[in-house]
């Protein structure tokens, strides 16, 4: 590869944490000028920078390494290969990480690169790629792959696919720099879109998205949103879209006047006394006509279920255990996760039209530790996002 003989010797930056000495030829030299290449070892050897987790621990240790590993590479003609151009921290990724999710059997497999808000520029298409040509932004959500054949995958619910493969449980993860994908699982994201607006959208935004579909939003309809996180500070302002009046819940201040500069009709700070808060919301508000959890703690579910009227709606975003409710209140309990490809493309529509507003904070992606480790101590404000 290198026909020149002159020897040079050089100090590079590798991956922005190591610095190693370079002894090769003038053609390397050469290569090397070119600064806005980020790993000078990746490039030339086809690797890629990924976090990686080889063995569940708590955040406080680290768990995630820095290494390189192969560039995935398109392997069948209907790929695409995407340079990541950020990817968002979602909180199921610190549960993943530090292990709670085990019995769910989640992460499935070890090591993976963690991530599954992904937003980045196509580089490399298949053969048979029809949706996307080179040089086009796209976006990947947790749903990595379903088998398109069985009942939920016919009938647009590709999400509840049995065969699903989950972005960021393999060594298929945003928290790197490429990832392939089938293009069917992928959503244009527009030029003008940043990254760091983009990128939540996949997760969080299309989380909160189908949420508020399922809460059957209609004008002036009191839709209570039990926490306000990177995904419930996107669920305020799409049910603010359906003219919804939205009383937001949160343990957080901070968090509330988030809400409440977002279109919240008012603000509750979450309480632990079930009797007082119920006390409260009804003599502001009366009861509610539907309600959406977000915060993963089994005392915010059964208080939700509690703060609708009889007949009323709760959809669940969360884990955690089941709740009991009178059956003869005919109140409906739904579930809801993630969405489809076209709801996906809904969101970027609506995000787009409408300026919903994506709070964020970017770190690089070596401080993916970090930046997971703020999420635990509640110091992230919505989203973080992660830069490779
Ligand atoms: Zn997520
Ligand atoms: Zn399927």
């Amino acid at each position: 590869m290198f026909t020149h003989t002159i020897e040079i010797n050089m100090s590079l930056r590798v991956c922005n944490t190591t610095i190693i000495n370079i002894s090769h030829r003038e053609k390397l030299k050469n290569q090397l000028t070119n600064l806005k290449i980020s790993c000078f070892i990746c490039e030339i050897m086809e690797k890629m920078r990924a976090m990686i987790l080889s063995e569940c621990a708590k955040i406080e240790t680290n768990p995630l390494k820095l290494a390189h590993i192969d560039r995935h590479e398109i392997k069948r003609s209907k790929e695409i290969l995407l340079k990541i151009e950020a990817c968002g921290v979602c909180h199921s990724q610190l549960h993943g990480i530090e292990g709670d999710w085990k019995e769910l059997g989640i992460p499935p497999t070890l090591p993976t690169v963690p991530g599954h808000e992904v937003v980045g520029k196509i580089v490399q298409i298949g053969d048979e790629v029809t949706k996307f040509k080179v040089g086009d932004r796209a976006g990947i959500t947790p749903l990595l792959e379903a088998c398109k054949d069985c009942q939920y995958c016919k009938e647009g619910k590709e999400y509840l696919c049995e065969s699903s493969i989950i972005t960021g449980e393999s060594l298929k993860g945003g928290y790197t720099e490429y990832i392939t994908v089938i293009e069917d699982f992928a959503t244009k994201v527009p030029e003008n879109m940043k990254s760091e607006y983009a990128a939540p959208l996949f997760c969080a935004g299309i989380t909160a998205f189908k949420a508020v579909k399922a809460s059957e939003p209609k004008p002036n309809k009191k839709i209570g949103i039990f926490g306000i996180g990177g995904v419930g500070h996107m669920a305020v302002q799409f049910a603010k879209v359906e003219n919804c009046d939205v009383i937001a819940f949160s343990r957080s201040q901070n968090h509330l006047d988030v809400a409440k500069r977002l279109g919240a009709i008012d603000v509750m700070v979450f309480s632990e006394n079930q009797q007082e808060f119920l006390d409260t919301l009804k003599e502001k508000h009366g009861m509610l006509d539907a309600a959406i959890v977000f915060a993963p703690a089994d005392i915010v579910t059964d208080t939700a279920i509690k703060s609708v009227k009889k007949g009323g709606l709760v959809v669940i975003a969360t884990v955690g255990k089941n709740p009991t409710f009178m059956a003869f209140e005919e109140k409906t309990i739904r579930g809801t996760l993630i969405g489809s490809t076209k709801d996906m493309e809904q969101v970027i529509k609506i995000c787009d039209e409408k300026n919903i507003e994506v709070i964020s904070q970017t770190f690089p992606l070596e401080k993916a530790n970090e930046a997971l480790k703020k999420l635990k101590d509640s110091e992230i404000e919505a989203r973080a996002v992660l830069i490779p």
